[in-house]
């Protein structure tokens, strides 16, 4: 081979690796810059989690994160917090000192729109996305602030009006629909709008075959179903007085000189255990049961309201 030839082949093998270390860079370089300039300064799963995710506030999803926002290692140690405080936490209510919020995590869960135990990273977040759109700071804790905020909240969703109901906004229930079979008529009244709701509303139940409810094939529970039956509705304030002189170390709110049942429109209904019993180890029986995590999720359809920290106490109050 003369020394020309070499020489171009020389070139020619030059040429050559030029042009791919130039296709190699350019390319990579072009691929880059073809992606939004968003995506390099926020995490990709957070975007997606927030798309998955219903929030309380739907703006929040559209809204891009801030330096305000946490990164995961925050996020798993808010997740460690929250494992502990959710059965520590020391905070009072009603006059009694109380213990944790575990007993709230179904309520919890539907206020900050996730359903996932509170140890959990999604926990966090979604707590996080929910206080900076209540104004908290958005540390994902859920702390004694965070839940004097949630409790004012529900609080606020109740019945405002308690007086006592008229008569003839009361009606007198079906005992196909009280969990105490031999109840009175007296004490079976129940004022018509809220009755009618709770007629609605059992219909829905009985119908979501996961809760595999018996009925009596009249859109009403059997005789012998007990979830979802009027254990208390309408109590006049004389009844509420013999109840007081009856049991006067009763703490129950159930007792109440104020109590919204006076209006007809609260309804204790049976989700599980004990009927109305306060205890820690009764109401975490009853915040377990299929039908109260589902009226959690449903009651608010039909106009009821919960009381949190009664299971079994709802109140019809509609926007
Ligand atoms: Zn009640």
């Amino acid at each position: 081979m003369s020394a020309k030839i070499k020489k171009l082949v020389w070139i020619f093998g030059l040429a050559l690796i030029a042009a791919n270390v130039f296709l190699i860079f350019g390319c990579k370089h072009q691929s880059e810059r073809t992606l939004p300039i968003v995506i390099t300064n926020i995490p990709v799963k957070k975007i997606q989690k927030s798309e998955e995710i219903p929030v309380a506030n739907s703006n929040l999803v559209q809204s891009n994160p801030t330096k305000n926002d946490l990164n995961k290692s925050e996020f798993s140690s808010a997740a460690l917090r929250n494992t502990a405080l959710k059965q520590n936490l020391g905070w009072a209510f009603g006059g009694k000192s109380q213990k944790g919020w575990y007993l709230y995590h179904p309520l919890i869960c539907r206020l900050i729109g996730i359903e996932t135990e509170a140890d959990n990273n999604d926990f966090a977040e979604a707590l996080a996305r929910w206080q900076k759109s209540v104004g908290l700071p958005p540390h994902g804790i859920l702390d004694e602030a965070t839940l004097a905020v949630i409790v004012t909240m529900w609080q606020s969703n109740r019945l405002k009006k308690r007086g006592e109901a008229q008569p003839n906004e009361l009606q007198i229930g079906s005992i196909a629909d009280f969990y105490d079979v031999s109840r009175p008529d007296e004490l079976r009244q129940v004022e018509r709008e809220t009755y009618a709701a709770y007629k609605k509303m059992i219909m829905a139940a009985i119908a979501d075959k996961s809760l595999n409810l018996a009925d009596n094939g009249k859109d009403e529970l059997a005789p012998g179903e007990k979830f979802l039956k009027i254990v208390s509705a309408f109590r006049s304030k004389n009844y509420q007085a013999q109840l007081r002189i009856a049991s006067p170390n009763s703490g129950r709110a159930g007792l109440a000189v104020n109590s919204p049942h006076f209006t007809g429109r609260a309804l204790d209904i049976y989700v599980g255990g004990e009927p109305v019993s306060t205890q820690d180890g009764n109401r975490l029986v009853q915040i377990n049961t299929p039908v109260y995590r589902w009226l959690v999720k449903n009651a608010g359809k039909f106009g009821f309201k919960p009381y949190f920290y009664e299971p079994w106490h709802w109140e019809y109050a509609p926007e």
